[in-house]
């Protein structure tokens, strides 16, 4: 296969993060060609220059429907703030082109079908930006789940907790408007939700709660503009499988830096995670002695792929970015027509659906069936 030109549209937190997964992917990987890094698009032609020559593109363009129309470019990585995604995939997919578009997939449900019809009708790989699923700590709850280690699940809870949004005095930005979405729905709902779907399947219906820790944030000019987005949800959910489950979010949580601690209880055993120690999970089974029963903790290492590709030696670790370059690797894959684990826009659409029932329930104070 030739060499995909990859153009990249936006280049902070996540954009970085796409860039460095691009620039590693062949190197960590082995078995695919080196993508050639083509197009790189910023807000301003300045900044993407400057953009352009730290993360390795050839050229630099503040115009990002240039970019998406460019023949060089093969796959588009959207990492912009969350209102852009749904005109800039649906403008890339259009162009022909294969789309690698950040979480949440939009901040509207309508928004999303119209992505996920545009990419049905060009039969282009469209997938969405769901790193944790990557870990290959994961990928081992996983295995253990379909082996029946720990028996049928009957309960899942999943917490995801940061605090970069937890000081009354931060000043507001874009995840504070109402542009952005529903707030920590669409900011971390959608990963506990991406997560549930390789680990227990889909969710038939919800009941929850959004809450607001602060009504409004100072702005530059020394003023407080009222918040939109509810930083705080909590969410019962009744999963596919008839198990129940809780998913609560808190993005205003102090001291809580990447939490997302995720416990499921089977009837023969426990698997308890947290991302905050993203290389180990602790496994509970209820067989043999009684007596000396306990969580073992199991850390991430060679046997549990794709973690080899990193490093020979268990126990050193894989970081947030190399959940990207799997991701990477991944989509590759889809492209090369492989089997992967990706959250396609196929899969993707019911987390957009789970999340705006989750968003409807918590408007009506009821459980609300999410849509098939
Ligand atoms: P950010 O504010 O750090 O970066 C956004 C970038 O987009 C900036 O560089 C900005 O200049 C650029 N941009 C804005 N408008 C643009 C335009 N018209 N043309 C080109 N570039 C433009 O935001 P972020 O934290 O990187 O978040 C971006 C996306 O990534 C969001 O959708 C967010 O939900 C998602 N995200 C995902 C994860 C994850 O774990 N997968 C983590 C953080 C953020």
């Amino acid at each position: 296969m030739a060499p995909l030109g990859i153009g990249l549209i936006g280049t902070g937190y996540m954009g970085k993060c796409h860039a460095l997964a691009w620039n590693a992917v062949a190197s960590v990987f082995g078995d695919v060609e080196r993508p050639r890094l083509a197009v790189l698009a910023e807000s301003s032609q300045d900044l993407a220059d400057i953009r352009a020559r730290e993360l390795g593109f050839e050229r630099a363009t503040g115009d990002w429907r240039a970019l998406v129309n460019d023949p060089a470019v093969d796959v588009v990585s959207i990492t912009t703030p969350n209102a852009f995604h749904p005109a800039m995939a649906i403008a890339a997919i259009e162009a022909g082109k294969h789309v690698w578009c950040e979480k949440p997939m939009a901040t509207t449900l309508a928004d999303a079908e119209r992505m996920l019809e545009a990419s049905r009708r060009a039969g282009t790989v469209a997938v969405l930006g769901y790193n944790y699923i990557q870990n290959p700590i994961m990928r081992l709850i996983r295995s253990l789940l379909t082996e029946g280690r720990i028996g049928p699940v009957n309960h899942i809870r999943i917490e995801m907790d940061e605090d970069f949004m937890a000081d009354p005095d931060a000043l507001f930005f874009w995840k504070s408007e109402a542009s952005s979405g529903h707030g920590a729905l669409d900011d971390f709902g959608v990963h506990a939700l991406s997560l549930l779907t390789i680990l227990v399947g889909g969710v038939r219906r919800v009941c929850g709660q959004m809450a607001r820790p602060y009504v409004d944030r100072p702005v530059e000019d020394g003023t407080r503009r009222a918040v939109e987005t509810f930083d705080i949800a909590t969410m019962l959910v009744e999963l596919e499988t008839g198990a129940s489950g809780v998913i609560a979010l808190n993005r205003s949580a102090w001291g809580r830096k990447g939490r997302i601690a995720v416990q499921i209880f089977g009837s023969r055993g426990t698997l308890v995670f947290d991302q905050e120690r993203m290389n180990e999970v602790q496994l509970f089974v209820a067989d043999g002695d009684p007596r000396t029963r306990g969580f073992r903790t199991i850390l991430s290492g060679p046997d549990h792929p794709p973690y080899d590709r990193f490093l020979p030696a268990a126990g050193h670790s894989l970081g947030f970015g190399d959940l990207k370059i799997i991701e990477c690797r991944e989509l590759i894959g889809r492209i090369r027509g492989e089997d992967a684990m990706v959250i396609d826009f196929e899969s993707g659409i019911r987390i957009e659906r789970c999340v705006d029932a989750m968003a409807r329930s918590a408007r009506s104070g009821t459980w609300v069936e999410v849509a098939t």
